[in-house]
């Protein structure tokens, strides 16, 4: 049985304090999807838990200068239910319903999803291809790390023992422009992904292009996408890009799936979320939201 002490502080400036007095003895809480079952499993053992959730400015989701910010306390049920988020970043509001259910949904922050940092982790790819930029703060200053830079190992990102991340922000887009996110689970519910993809394309056919589950840290694809820039997906450049992306992801087997399965998939998700994409750039079909696998 783990003993810890528990703060919920009501300023990000007592939180921050907490974070440089306890340092890599404390663990942030927000929803306590992945931490409490950490704490549980032992992996965890913090001696004292920073409760974030009573602190205001960690809970707004706005749009300001150009961009979407999602506070660290905003769950996946209220970025899924804001009309901001399904309007302007269709992608992640796809690949957020597709995270767990509505009971974990109800309690679970993107924030705590990026800082759990599983391979799988369902919002990595859909914010790194949208160009995410994740801010982070401690008692000495703040500073801003791109998505694509913010993940270091399984279960490892930038973040230090006195940082707080408090909040993501995703640049608007002008134009038109289609996303899309494929999550391959080994059934419908509660799964993390096997292998996921995140598209997106912009009317001068700039394509972002990034994995999840298939190595040891969520990843874009920057060779498929120098393949696919500017020119209409044909047949062959599509295996040209599918190449690229195989020669780039390193699935390992687990208890989801094989390493050839999930190379197997990583091809078959490309195709399914180019089209998607570009499709619905083109005609606004598939509706989001719509099974794409
Ligand atoms: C049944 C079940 C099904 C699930 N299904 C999925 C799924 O389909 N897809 C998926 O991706 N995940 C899934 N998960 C995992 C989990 O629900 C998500 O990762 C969730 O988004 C974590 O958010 P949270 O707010 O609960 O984080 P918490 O558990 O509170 O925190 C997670 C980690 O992030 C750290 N942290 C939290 N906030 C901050 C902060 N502001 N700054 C720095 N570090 C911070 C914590 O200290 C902890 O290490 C599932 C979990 C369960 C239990």
């Amino acid at each position: 049985m783990l003993n810890f002490d528990y703060r919920r502080p009501e300023s990000l400036v007592e939180a921050l304090s907490l974070r440089k007095e306890w340092g890599g003895k404390s663990s942030l809480l927000m929803g306590g999807t992945d931490l409490f079952l950490a704490i549980e499993e032992e992996v965890r053992r913090p001696e004292l838990l920073i409760d974030l959730k009573k602190i205001d400015e960690l809970s707004r989701l706005e749009e300001k200068d150009g961009s979407v910010h999602i506070g660290a306390a905003v769950t996946y049920s209220e970025l899924i239910r804001s009309d901001l988020i399904h309007d302007k970043l269709p992608g992640i509001w796809e690949s957020s319903r597709l995270v767990a259910s509505v009971g974990i949904r109800n309690s679970a922050t993107m924030v705590g999803n990026i800082c759990n940092a599983v391979p799988s982790a369902e919002s990595a790819a859909p914010l790194m291809v949208r160009g995410a930029m994740i801010h982070i703060a401690s008692s000495s200053g703040s500073r801003t790390v791109p998505a694509v830079d913010f993940f270091t190992g399984p279960r490892r990102t930038v973040v230090k023992d006195d940082e707080i991340v408090t909040s993501i922000s995703v640049p608007l887009l002008k134009g038109k422009f289609g996303e899309s996110y494929v999550k391959l689970g080994r059934y419908r519910g509660e799964d993390i992904a096997q292998v996921a993809t995140a598209v997106l394309v912009d009317e001068k056919l700039n394509f972002a292009i990034a994995y999840g589950a298939v190595g040891p840290v969520p990843m874009r694809i920057p060779g498929a996408e120098a393949v696919l820039k500017g020119k209409k997906p044909t047949a062959d450049l599509l295996d040209k890009a599918k190449a690229e992306v195989l020669s780039t992801v390193t699935p390992i087997a687990d208890i989801r799936a094989s390493r050839e399965y999930r190379l197997h998939m990583c091809a078959v998700m490309f195709e399914k979320a180019i089209a998607a994409a570009v499709s619905r750039m083109e005609t606004g079909a598939p509706a989001y939201g719509a099974r794409l696998i």
